[in-house]
């Protein structure tokens, strides 16, 4: 069985001014070893579990993949709490290591105010 991301040596060395230096590329990367650590951030299906999908980058730029088995497109995000996001991955990225890093966690409205919401 895989080791959980969070308690890898690269989840340790993952700071909040790394995450907010990087491109949206990096962002990307970064994402993608954290949701599929057991295939080194290949994508995995999230419909089917396939392991051969390729990437479909849409002409906007946003990053989609397609599934080799069952065709479906699919994000970095779908099938996560982060399905349907608005803002940048970097953000979430850097909320992650922020709510990570709490050691007695942290309250909702503390992480509202760290994701930026706006009311
Ligand atoms: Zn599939």
């Amino acid at each position: 069985m895989a080791q959980h991301f969070l308690l890898s040596a690269n989840a340790r060395s993952l700071s909040i001014a790394t995450v907010l230096q990087m491109s949206d590329t990096q962002a990307e990367t970064v994402f993608a070893a954290i949701r599929w650590p057991a295939t080194d951030g290949k994508a995995v299906c999230p419909h089917c579990a396939c392991p051969t999908c390729y990437e479909a980058r849409r002409p906007s730029g946003q990053l989609r993949f397609r599934c080799k088995a069952c065709r479906k497109d699919f994000s970095l995000t779908s099938g996560t709490l982060f399905a349907f996001h608005k803002m940048p991955l970097r953000t979430y990225l850097a909320a992650t290591v922020i709510f990570c890093n709490e050691v007695k966690g942290i309250v909702s409205r503390r992480r509202a105010s760290v994701m930026l919401y706006e009311r």
